[in-house]
């Protein structure tokens, strides 16, 4: 097992647009499987490259590990291909803001397509935390932190209890 130390905010690694992953190597299966020791190991349900300082379109994630029900996805130059209209409020951690949590407004429900790690394209649409974590894990790759989904009032208060 190797984790990787999370880089925490405002770490600027944590604001920057991530480039797209060209070849699967190596290199590659070794981040995405301390990615994985490092989320475990949080513990985490989810966990974006650049938070550990790798800024490649890559995160890991598992829905159901807390619950006893695993279902690790490696998600390789994700997109969103359509997102429900409904949206819901549900309340996000960060392994990058530790102790914070922040009531996020999202779609409920997303159609994504990704690469794993065999270099296949999967489609699937994903639901409930699944989706939530999805959504959480692409904005890190765009550089973006919950911080910024937050209306401005909202965000200096969080960012205060963040500093502490
Ligand atoms: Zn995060």
């Amino acid at each position: 097992m190797a984790t990787r130390p999370v880089l925490l905010w405002p770490d600027p690694r944590l604001s920057t647009r991530c480039d797209a992953i060209a070849a699967i190597d190596d290199d590659l299966r070794r981040l995405t499987a301390d990615m994985f020791d490092t989320m475990y190991d949080a513990p985490g349900r989810g966990l974006a490259a650049p938070q550990v300082g790798a800024l490649v379109r890559l995160f890991v994630m598992d829905g159901g590990w807390k619950e006893g029900t695993p279902s690790p996805r490696v998600m390789i130059n994700p997109e969103i291909i359509a997102a429900s209209e409904e949206r819901i409020e549900m309340v996000e951690g960060c392994l990058s803001i530790p102790g914070i949590e922040t009531p996020i407004t999202r779609p409920a429900t997303v159609e994504m397509r990704w690469m794993d790690l065999e270099g296949e394209i999967h489609e699937a649409k994903l639901i409930g935390v699944e989706a939530r974590i999805a959504q959480h894990e692409l904005d890190h790759l765009d550089g973006m932190v919950s911080f910024d989904r937050l209306p401005t009032k909202t965000r200096a208060q969080y960012e205060k209890d963040y500093a502490g």
